[in-house]
């Protein structure tokens, strides 16, 4: 088959770090990247060297500060063209992404236009003030704290969203003043390099990628001329991260995994709940890190609503994200489909009854597709306990919405939850009681750029998006400033009077 115009390109780029504003051909090892659906390759990335490393720091350094040194009003004009161009983009960074980790099309051709609707909300959100005026502690001087930027951060990010949440870190990170280096994932190294061409008019080296494995993710982190780090992905790889931040005192934004429940009392509308859930469950495979990994259905509806779950999974079409009529693509990688198979047995060994799925689409020999699966599941079982990020619905019965939430909040991992119901107080004692950064009422997996995104308990801390999302990249300075520099009464000498009282002979009593 003749190979594409994004194809090429993703050759031309292979084996390259985007650093100081230039592709340039690392001198590390090689390794190859894999198409999901034809496990045929179609890229290489390079396990970046310490030099290559230390060069992106220094460039880094440099940009920021001549990020830093312009207005307001120029930088927010800047990150509006990086917008402009990821939208123009969206296609070909899309397809790569496609190439690299299997999504549909559609999905992957989206996440450049979410991005982008980042850079625009910080390029706007960051002008708006940049620190605050206190009133004077002592009169006529003028007290405030500024805001600036921690100079270079770390990015890394997992293969699931790698362009949204890129983005939704460098905005952030960009738009309060710092340089960004991003160590993707080896799932998706293209990716991010193709995205580049957005930042192209950007200071060079205030947008870099550095490809490789965990090491290279470390020696940025552990770097000293780094200052601060946005970490996403799983808990065992946020532990390290947050070590070695911790070790240097960096302010690190951690966004590791979730297992988000998925809560159907009976006054909800169980048709729209199962559309709703499969959505939740399914998208992008599964591999998301607010997927609906536990479904706690009240016993008054669980029947129909397992029955509606299975015949959405059953409807979805499985194929390769570049093939048309597809909803759900290949696992992005073997190890991740090994991973889900393994659960999946775990779960029936424990007792769960497979409704739909749970095997390897017949007729598909190439490929690491696993068919959308709905479990039947007593809510003990160890499935409701750990993160599976396939496409995997369990459906356990519960007895009250006072059961759903102390299952919902028996978790090590706290980032999103879903109700589907429309009694208000229902909805409200969910938002109250639950134990997560996120709760959707009857709205599955929607995002706002103006409100706040993160988790609880293992899921990490710090928020990415909102006005958090910027502060999470700047630091205050206190300033005070005396206009008439007139003597401080509290200045040298002291006034004798206020001696301890028994050298003045009088002693405490
Ligand atoms: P992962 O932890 O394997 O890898 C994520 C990134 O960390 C990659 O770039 C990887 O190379 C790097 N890395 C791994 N070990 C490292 C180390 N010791 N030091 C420095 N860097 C290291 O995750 P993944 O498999 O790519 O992604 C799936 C996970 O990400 C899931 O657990 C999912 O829930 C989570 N996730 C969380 C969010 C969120 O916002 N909370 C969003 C998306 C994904």
């Amino acid at each position: 088959m003749a190979t594409t115009a994004v194809q090429r390109l993703m050759e031309t780029r292979s084996g390259h770090l985007f650093l100081g504003g230039e592709y340039v051909a690392s001198a590390g090892a090689l390794h190859d990247v894999i198409d999901p659906a034809t496990e045929q390759r179609s890229g290489r990335y390079a396990d970046a060297t310490p030099d290559e490393v230390d060069g992106a720091v220094a460039a880094a350094a440099v940009a920021q500060r001549e990020w830093w040194a312009m207005s307001a009003l120029d930088r927010a004009a800047a990150l509006h063209v990086v917008a402009d161009r990821m939208l123009a983009a969206t296609a070909t960074v899309g397809e790569c992404l496609t190439r690299e980790m299997g999504k549909p099309f559609r999905e992957s051709n989206w996440e450049g236009g979410a991005s982008a609707g980042a850079f625009r909300y910080y390029a706007e959100l960051a002008r708006h003030d940049q620190g605050r005026i206190a009133g004077p502690a002592i009169a006529g001087q003028v007290h405030m704290t500024m805001k600036e930027p921690l100079g270079t951060v770390v990015s890394i990010v997992p293969f699931n969203f790698p362009v949204l949440l890129f983005g939704w870190q460098a905005a952030g990170a960009l738009a309060a003043g710092n340089a960004i280096i991003v160590k993707p994932s080896d799932l998706t190294p293209l990716t991010l390099l193709l995205l580049m061409e957005s930042f192209r008019d950007l200071p060079p080296g205030l947008v870099q990628v550095v490809t490789g494995g965990a090491e290279v993710g470390q020696a940025l982190v552990a770097h000293r001329d780094t200052h601060g780090v946005a970490f996403t992905g799983s808990v065992g790889a946020a532990r390290a991260v947050a070590r070695a931040a911790a070790d240097r005192f960096k302010p690190a934004l951690i966004e590791a995994s979730g297992n988000d429940a998925f809560i159907v009392m009976p006054s909800a509308d169980v048709a729209t709940a199962a559309r709703g859930a499969a959505f939740a469950a399914f998208l992008n495979c599964g591999q998301v890190c607010t997927s609906a990994e536990r479904f706690f259905v009240h016993r008054d509806v669980h029947d129909e609503f397992l029955g509606a779950l299975a015949r959405e999974a059953s409807a979805l079409r499985v194929g390769g994200g570049l093939e048309a009529s597809v909803d759900i693509g290949p696992m992005a990688a073997a190890r991740e489909r090994d991973r889900v198979e393994r659960i999946v047995g775990e779960a029936v060994a424990a007792g769960a009854r497979v409704v739909c799925g749970g095997r390897r689409p017949p007729g598909r020999t190439t490929g690491w597709f696993y068919e959308p699966t709905v479990l039947s599941v007593h809510p003990d079982n160890p499935v409701m306990h750990g993160e599976c990020f396939g496409p995997l619905a369990p459906v356990a019965a519960v007895g009250s919405l006072d059961e759903a939430i102390a299952r919902a909040n028996g978790s090590e991992l706290g980032l999103g939850a879903n109700i589907y119901t429309t009694d208000l107080s229902e909805a409200f004692r969910a938002v109250r009681e639950i134990e997560t950064g996120i709760v959707w009422v009857n709205t599955p997996l929607n995002d706002n750029d103006a409100v706040p995104f993160g988790g609880r308990k293992f899921t990490g801390s710090g928020r990415e998006l909102g006005a958090e999302g910027l502060e999470q990249f700047r630091r205050s300075k206190m300033v005070m400033i005396a206009p008439d520099a007139a003597p401080d009464p509290e200045w040298f000498p002291y006034p004798d009077g206020d001696d301890y009282p028994s050298v003045s002979g009088g002693g405490a009593s």
